[in-house]
């Protein structure tokens, strides 16, 4: 662990750069960057790499995701006594569409800071160049080398940054990663894992007066699949499965021969996803004469509270006592990149981000208080874990 009068070092260090922390996160929200706009993403990481480049004696790579802009990925202390990297996991993408930006402009009221992805996870992309900085500038190097990845497309599933997740996780002391935190700012020790299905029907359309019965209707064979799916649902287990989008039909006066469903499933455990996968892909119609297409498949593993998650979060939580506050942890739905790092056989701790409320909403903003507080967490974790 780091001494008293080091953490109190880390604290009244963030606490002098917050204007500075603050002002970077304003000018990367003012650049607007939803997943796939390769110009917007481009620009972002050309601000971030500026940043770093200021910092000395990190090595900045962009690597290009085709159709999405580019990842970045920054490694300091090269030199250090382990080989296994400390890994801050974010991303650079966000959910809101240009335009964004001109309705909900960057604001600061009531010690808030508001703006499209602030706190989903513009802040902490700032806050996570100033921990480097601490570090370099306070003397305080950890054990391991660092590396700062921040992928451009984790908001649409990662197609393209996820192996650089797995490939950065593989021998990682830790992976940190900086999504949000639940309310209260507890950090995120297991999240579900993920799925999303697609179910077409083709049936047979006829005339709904004349001749009903010679049609085979794609919209009830769909309409009696998303109860079968919704039956799947275990509440007391781990396994969630919702049908979110149904399109079906094209006149009410005809038989419709066409529908498709888009189903989205949550699962806790690898049996129960390959359990909803198997029911899923198995489906069979309750018509014969519909012809059901499924396609699709899990997406992100589960992250588990594994006793090596367990083990980051009591470190981490003694840096927050050392710090005068208490973190807290908790399970949630939501998946991240944190579920691939897990996956890839590395201790995970999610949730690190700056405390804040309204990701993916309108009233998305970031608390700025907690900026030197959530600093010194994550700089006083890196530092000393061994
Ligand atoms: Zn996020």
């Amino acid at each position: 662990m780091l001494s008293d009068a080091d953490i109190a070092t880390l604290l009244r260090n963030f606490v002098n750069r917050r204007e500075e922390i603050l002002d970077l996160t304003q000018r990367l929200v003012e650049i607007e960057s939803p997943s796939g706009d390769e110009a917007g993403s481009r620009a972002v990481v050309e601000l971030l790499g500026e940043v770093a480049q200021s910092i000395g004696g990190l090595r900045v790579e962009k690597l290009p995701a085709p159709n999405y802009g580019e990842h970045l990925r920054i490694t300091s202390f090269e030199d250090a006594r382990e080989s296994s990297p400390i890994v801050i996991l974010g991303h650079t993408d966000t959910v809101h569409p240009r335009g964004s930006l001109a309705q909900r402009p960057w604001r600061i009221e009531d010690g808030k800071a508001y703006g499209p992805g602030v706190f989903d996870m513009k802040g902490s992309c700032a806050l996570a160049l100033e921990i480097i900085r601490a570090l370099r500038e306070l003397q305080l190097p950890p054990k391991h080398p660092l590396i700062l990845l921040l992928t451009c497309d984790e908001e649409t599933g990662s197609r393209s940054g996820r192996a650089l997740v797995e490939a950065a996780a593989k021998n990682a002391r830790a992976v940190l990663v900086l999504e949000p935190p639940a309310s209260g700012g507890r950090v995120k020790t297991g999240r579900k894992g993920t799925g999303m299905f697609n179910v077409s029907a083709h049936g047979r359309a006829a005339h709904a007066g004349l001749e009903p019965e010679k049609g085979a209707s794609a919209v009830l064979e769909l309409a009696r699949q998303t109860e079968r799916l919704h039956l799947l649902n275990d509440w007391s287990g781990g396994i969630r499965v919702n049908v979110g989008v149904f399109h079906g039909g094209t006149l009410s006066n005809v038989v419709p021969a066409d529908a498709e469903i888009q189903v989205d499933v949550r699962f806790s455990t690898p049996d129960e996803a390959a359990h909803i996968e198997k029911e899923i892909l198995g489906l069979k119609p309750f018509d014969d004469r519909v012809q059901l297409l499924v396609s699709g498949g899990i997406n992100r593993p589960p992250l588990g509270r594994t006793a090596e998650v367990l083990e980051l979060y009591s470190h981490a939580e003694q840096i927050a006592g050392q710090l005068g506050f208490a973190l807290g942890e908790t399970q949630v739905g939501g998946a991240s990149d944190g579920n691939f790092a897990a996956a890839a056989g590395a201790a995970v701790l999610d949730g690190l981000g700056i405390e804040g409320d309204g990701a993916h909403a309108v009233h998305e903003h970031i608390v700025i208080d907690n900026i030197p507080l959530r600093g010194a967490l994550l700089a006083g974790l890196i530092a000393s874990l061994s």
